[in-house]
Parts: structure tokens; sequence; C-alpha cells
């Protein structure tokens, strides 16, 4: 995976040379994308016919199913939605301006991260694709009829695969498993060890990789490949995934109406997320850009280790990048987001629609953690907090005053609405969030 010298420096030409240095000796810094595009709202599908609204029936449609199915979906109705929080104490000890709110997908129920919507969107649309072809479930019927002994028999004799850093196997692994599929999850050496034990404790597969989350996952699309009972999940392709994750800015959007703050041009809404292999950020993003346009201005995190997306976008020329490529190690404390390519299917997707992608050093995400249970009482994993300096960026940066001038509005804007998105955390064990308090406490505590 080392990459040779001279490949470094086919590669380094393809990325401007002094952003190049500043990546390379890993300094947190904000990119903003030159290739972004005015765009009005109501702009939906594109690209290749993305279907959000045929996603967000079908969510509709399986209330029911999963409600029965899981006990936590009860109190929701069967809805696979999160609260918005807003963030005062928090903002103030960072020195925000505007309001911020963190969107709660690390308490989605089930999956315990933002991975439930993609994940679970996917599952259903396999199931329900499955169950059509075999006249288990007519067009039109309900689906709850889907948890009959006859259709759970079927199911377990088809098997749902995955290549996860962690999260993505939990949630996708979890639904299978309810809908009575056999589930199986090619992981990374590094994946944490709690999250394998989870799976397994569920009756879920997990296959072991040597290599980081492309080896996974490169694993695992094999397998699937010589086996037509598989259906694998291909995070660094799927549609039903990112269409899963789409059907999330409708629901912030009816939130920020509830509160008064729906996006205007002049009512700005900033949407802060963390970025792994694109998926769950890339959906959210196209989401909001169909629905508000100009009105929303989106910006993901990733580590500065593992900044896949900003080399990728930030890349002349043709064909993927890697962060390996421009000499970076992808090692980071943030599994979640520890991607070294970018998605094939988003990264195209985002060239016209993204504000820019800042970086984060781990550090900081463990002195964030820390900071957001003592400001708000919030726990989350690191790589969930890697959104929370996007605000920041924006107010204090060059590139980001670039950026706000650019478009007309101001840092100290009271109007200005920051979304941060937080992906997870709700199913991590408590000792491993003792461990991260202790570790972020440490950090505050040095300086
Ligand atoms: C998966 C994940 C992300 C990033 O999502 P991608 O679709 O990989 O970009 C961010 N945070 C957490 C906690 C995750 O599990």
């Amino acid at each position: 995976m080392a990459a040779s010298a001279e490949h470094l420096s086919d590669a380094a030409a393809r990325i401007d040379p002094t952003l190049l240095t500043r990546l390379r000796e890993r300094e947190p810094l904000l990119w903003v994308n030159p290739h972004a595009e005015s765009m009005a709202a109501g702009v939906d599908a594109l690209d290749a016919g993305f279907d959000m609204a045929s996603a967000a029936s079908r969510f509709k449609r399986f209330r029911g199913l999963m409600r029965a199915l899981f006990p936590a979906l009860e109190p929701l109705e069967g809805r696979v939605e999160s609260e918005l929080l807003p963030l005062p104490r928090f903002s103030a000890l960072l020195g925000g301006q505007g309001a911020w709110f963190l969107k709660g997908d690390h308490a989605l129920p089930v999956a315990g991260s933002v991975k439930a919507r993609g994940g679970f969107h996917e599952v259903l649309a396999h199931a329900e694709r499955l169950a059509t072809a075999h006249a288990l479930l007519q067009p039109g019927q309900d689906p709850i009829v889907l948890q009959q002994p006859a259709a759970r028999a079927f199911f377990s004799r088809h098997t749902i695969s995955v290549g996860s850093t962690g999260n993505l196997g939990l949630g996708i692994g979890l639904i299978a498993a309810g809908l009575g599929f056999q589930a199986e999850v090619h992981m990374s050496a590094d994946a944490k060890e709690w999250k394998k034990r989870r799976l397994r404790d569920r009756g879920i597969r997990v296959v072991e990789h040597a290599g980081d989350f492309a080896d996974a996952l490169e694993g695992g699309r094999q397998r699937a490949a010589t086996d037509p009972s598989v259906h694998f999940v291909d995070d660094e392709r799927s549609a039903d995934l990112f269409l899963g994750y789409s059907v999330a800015a409708q629901e912030l959007a009816r939130q920020l109406d509830a509160i008064g703050r729906t996006p205007r041009r002049e009512r700005p809404l900033f949407v802060h997320l963390p970025c792994g292999v694109g998926g769950s950020p890339g959906g959210i993003t196209y989401g909001l850009k169909a629905l508000f346009g100009d009105a929303v201005h989106t910006f993901f995190a990733e580590p500065v280790a593992a900044p896949c997306m900003l080399v990728q976008l930030s890349a002349s020329g043709q064909g993927p990048l890697s962060v390996y490529d421009i000499g970076l190690d992808n090692r980071t404390d943030a599994d979640g987001l520890a991607v070294a390519q970018a998605s094939h299917l988003v990264a195209p997707m985002m060239k016209r629609r993204l504000g820019g992608v800042f970086t984060v050093r781990d550090d900081d995400l463990l002195r964030d953690v820390c900071r957001l249970q003592r400001t708000e009482g919030v726990l989350l994993e690191p790589s969930a907090i890697a959104a929370a300096r996007g605000p920041l960026f924006l107010a204090q940066s060059e590139a980001g005053r670039a950026y706000l001038d650019a478009h007309g509005l101001r840092s100290d804007d009271p109007n200005a609405t920051h979304v941060i998105w937080a992906t997870g955390g709700s199913l991590v064990p408590a000792e491993e969030h003792a461990r991260y308090q202790a570790k972020g406490a440490a950090l505050l505590g040095s300086g």
C-alpha cells in the first residue's frame, strides 16, 4: 500500500503545491471548493435520476415492519429519525457565532449511527425486491407480512454482506439479522474489538482482513461476486445507501421549519458533516441542495491523516487519487473516517455541490468529545464530533472569510444556522466512552 517515490511525485503533480505541503504537514485547514456552482432549490435527479422520493416512501412503507421487528423503534412509530438539539453552551465555550445545533444521529435507534439511514434503506430495498420477485410480497401490500415464517425462511437462505470499519457493519448486520437474513461483515484489521464482539453476539459473521477499509471492501466484493445468494452492500458505489442518507434532508427541513429557521439565502443554513468514504455526508448534501439550493452550504470534516474527499476533489485530471498517493498514512482514532479513497459514486456528485472540506487533528477530536460532554451532556465517538470545527473555520480562517464574502454573508450573522452532524456514539460501550473522555480531559488539562 505504501507508494513509491515516483508514484508520489506523479500523484502530487495533481494537487496545488501549497495545498499539498499543508496536507502533508497535517495542518488543520479549510479547503474551499472552487468547482461549486450556484444552484436553485428543487433541482433533484440531475445525476443519473436519483429519486429521493422513492427512498422516503420506502421508509414510510416499512414503518410497520420496522416497529414490529425492533422495539427501539416503537416510541418513534417505526421512523428512523433523530433529534435536532441546540448547543448553546458548547458554542459559547468554543466562541462560536450564529445558532449551533447538533443533529443527533449518534442516537438513531438500533444502529446508533448515521448508518441507520443508508444501511437500513439498502437492506429494505433489497428485501423488498427479493420478496416481490418471489411472490412473498404483492405490489401495494404492507411489508409487515415479511415477518411471517415463510418470508423469514426464504430470507435465511440469503446473505447480506458488507465491508465496514465498524458502524456500517453494525447498521447493516443488525437490520439484516432482524429481517432473518444471514449477515456477514468484512472488517479491516484496525476495526474496534467491541464492534466485532457486538456483531458476533448477534449471530453476525465477522470476516477479518489484513490491511485497511478498502481491502476489507474488496474481500467482501469478491466473495459476493461468486455467490448469487449473497448481496454485497458496496459502500464505495451503492445508490441505495446514498438515497437512504439523502432522506435526512427532508427530516432536517421539517425540524428547521418548526423552530422558525427555514433556510433562505439571507438566512443561510450551514451543515457540517464528518466524511469517511463520503456516502452519508454526500447523500445528505445531495438532499439538502435539492431542497434548498444556494440557501444551504455544506462542509465535510476529515482527519488530517485521511482527507480522502479533499484530495479527490482538489486533484486536477481524471481518475482516483488516494491519501496514500500524497504520502499520508490514513491512521486516525476516528475509525469511522479512516478511509483513504473517496467514493467513486459520491465524489463526482459533490464537485458542483460541496462548499468545502476542513481537516481536524485527532487531539482536537478528543478535546471536543470531552467539551461536548461537559457542556451539553452528550457522549459521541471521536469520528462523530469531527464536524464541530466547521463554524470556527468559516468565521476565523482566511479561506472561510473569503467564502462568506463571496456569498455576501457575515460570520457574526445571528440568523445563520449551523448544524453539526453527530454521526455515532450511542452504541459505544461505557468503558470505551470513559477512555475517550479521559484522553480528552488530559489534553484539555495540558492546554
Ligand atoms: C460512517 C461514519 C461516518 C462517515 O460516513 P461515510 O458514509 O463513510 O462518509 C462518520 N461518522 C461515523 C461515526 C461513522 O460511522
